[in-house]
């Protein structure tokens, strides 16, 4: 069931592609296992609310968020959006009406940007796709606004140029203006600061922070940085291979993780201490498996550090470990 104070549900959220199988599988017309990159995802976000999703590679990560942006479908599960179901929306106008009210930003704004349009054009692209102002006056005071609060300022002067004449930072911004633009009441980030140096980062997430203050829009920040999704998140959900391992408030996930694969994950950040940093290689030591060959029972047993003998024979349950402070791990069941 779908609560109206959140923006957006997920409920056993599912997303398996057809398994492509090795080149012996489809020689012999073998069975093929399916990739199972979101298996059964229960999140919530509310209105208003900075959720980050934090994982490796191949976690799932970005997978939910281009089933959240329609970008693709789920195949099983529910999506709710204020309260809609919103599952199976599809067909050009469903969907422009949709996408209106959810927004996604990409990690790499040169290629989102095209290179032959000003930022004007840019920024004022979806607005004019989706009607939303009247005369040209309204469209370049909405394009300016938007400018302005993504902190392009003066936003005139960035009426005229060209991506390729701005710097990474200044890129990302204009994406980030794009999705203002049309007022969305969520904005899904697919690492929109990954690419960009230290410095920069750091003021795009403000940028983020006080667009979430401004205008009360609700922010899914995907992200395999754990720092920075405390920096800017109000909770955090962690990732493994397509299941959501443990969720809590920004603080209780950095400060005291109590899943192995979180533990290890927060030990894997970068710290001055040589001790803690060979500990956290042993722990998180190799590739994540891939989501076609999925390991039995609990998915993190054959790189967790303290993994018992019923961990590779079934999945864990998620259970409470303090207040909104949810863990699936065997170690953790009373
Ligand atoms: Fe490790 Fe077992 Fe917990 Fe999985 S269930 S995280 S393998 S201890």
């Amino acid at each position: 069931m779908s609560n109206t104070a959140n923006i957006l549900s997920m409920e056993n959220l599912q997303v398996h592609f057809a398994g492509r199988g090795r080149i012996l599988d489809r020689v012999l017309a073998r069975p093929v296992a399916a990739v199972r990159a979101v298996d059964g995802i229960d999140l919530t976000i509310g209105r208003g609310e900075i959720v980050a999703v934090v994982g490796e590679s191949g976690s799932g990560k970005s997978t939910v968020g281009r089933v959240i942006t329609k970008l693709i479908q789920p195949t099983g599960g529910k999506l709710f959006f204020a309260g809609r179901d919103v599952t199976s929306v599809e067909g050009f106008s469903a969907l422009r009406s949709y996408r209106h009210r959810v927004q996604m930003i990409f990690q790499d704004a040169y290629q989102a940007l095209n290179p032959r349009h000003t930022i004007f054009d840019i920024v004022a692209e979806g607005v004019r796709s989706l009607r939303l102002v009247a005369d040209d006056d309204e469209l370049a005071e909405r394009v300016a606004g938007s400018l302005s609060s993504a902190g392009l300022n003066p936003p005139e002067d960035f009426f005229a140029r060209f991506p390729h004449e701005l710097s990474g930072g200044q890129r990302q911004r204009v994406v980030i203006a794009g999705a203002l633009a049309v007022e969305p009441e969520l904005i899904v980030a697919d690492e929109p600061v990954s690419m960009l140096d230290v410095s920069i980062r750091a003021q795009i997430l403000q940028v983020l922070t006080e667009l979430r203050t401004q205008r009360n829009m609700a922010l899914l920040f995907i992200t395999h940085d754990l720092p920075v999704a405390w920096s800017i998140a109000d909770r955090i959900a962690v990732m493994y291979l397509g299941r959501v391992v443990e969720v809590g408030t920004a603080d209780q996930i950095t400060f005291n993780p109590r899943h192995p694969y979180t533990i290890a994950l927060s030990k894997a950040t970068p710290k001055a201490h040589p001790a803690t940093a060979s500990e956290a290689i042993s722990a998180l030591d190799g590739e994540v498996p891939s989501a076609a060959r999925m390991p039995t029972g609990c998915r993190f047993h054959p790189r967790c550090p303290v993994a018992v003998d019923h961990c590779g024979k079934e999945d864990p349950p998620a259970v409470a470990v303090g207040p909104n402070h949810e863990a699936a791990c065997w170690l953790l069941t009373k």
